[in-house]
């Protein structure tokens, strides 16, 4: 492959050297892959603007060896209005830093690389549009939901992870597995939180409906809810990614070459 174009999110960047840039970007079609924005710190660049962390681009680069190079870019969508309210810049650096640990760099998975692709921007584009904190945070939440179903690592809310049954009142939810456990099955059981009915029945719903489709909870929504189950699944999504680092060093290590 000489050369390529695809959609792609801006993710982070970072220096090279005086004048270059190195822009990690998650592509519809490869996942998470890394280019060089040469020129890019000239006020005359034609990049420019567009390879700031945030922006929504089509690419089109030339592969090279070791760093392929950006040579165009037009944005599909700047997500400007995110970036002048606090709350909505934080909430969306930590969406696309979950991207960058987890991810894994030129995925093969086409089909994979889209969803998440969708359920980025579709993030993003609730994020520039949410009416409050609580809101904003709540986006988040779907977003940690939807992209650990994607990966691989969804959670389960509903069933009892033991007897598979439907638990009725306050169940303990592990961050080591991602799911819950009974009244009944609970023996033995450590590293837990307890949740509340109610509390269930909002993650049940939410791990239900599709990113962008509303639920009842959206206009219900208040801070220590938002707030209480966004840290929950930050927990469980930061556990997840240390368990598939170390799983990925030991392959990496025990690889026959
Ligand atoms: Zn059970």
């Amino acid at each position: 492959m000489d050369s390529y174009t695809t959609d792609a999110i801006n993710i982070k960047t970072y220096p090279l050297s005086e004048n270059d840039n190195i822009v990690i970007m998650f592509s519809k079609d490869m996942g998470l892959i890394r280019g060089i924005a040469k020129g890019v710190k000239n006020p005359k660049s034609k990049l420019g603007a567009r390879m700031q962390a945030l922006v929504a681009n089509r690419v089109f680069l030339n592969s090279k060896r070791n760093l392929d190079i950006i040579k165009e870019a037009s944005a599909i969508n700047p997500f400007n209005k995110l970036r002048y309210n606090l709350d909505k810049l934080t909430t969306a650096c930590y969406v696309l830093e979950v991207i960058n640990t987890f991810c894994n760099d030129e995925n093969k998975d086409k089909e994979q690389n889209e969803a998440i692709y969708e359920v980025l921007y579709k993030t993003l584009e609730n994020i520039q549009n949410s009416k409050n904190k609580a809101q904003t945070t709540l986006c988040a939440i779907k977003f940690q939901l939807a992209f650990m179903k994607l990966s691989g690592f969804g959670l389960e809310f509903e069933r009892c992870l033991k007897c598979s049954k439907k638990p009725e009142g306050t169940v303990l939810f592990s961050l080591e597995t991602g799911g819950i456990t009974c009244c009944d099955c609970s023996s033995g059981t450590t590293n837990y939180t307890r949740l509340h009915e109610k509390l269930r029945d909002f993650l049940v719903t939410l791990n239900k409906t599709p990113v962008d489709k509303e639920t009842k909870y959206d206009s219900l929504i208040n801070d220590k809810v938002a707030d209480g189950c966004f840290n929950l699944l930050k927990k469980y999504i930061e556990l997840t990614s240390s368990k598939k680092s170390k799983a990925a060093i030991i392959m990496e290590a025990t690889k026959v070459s």
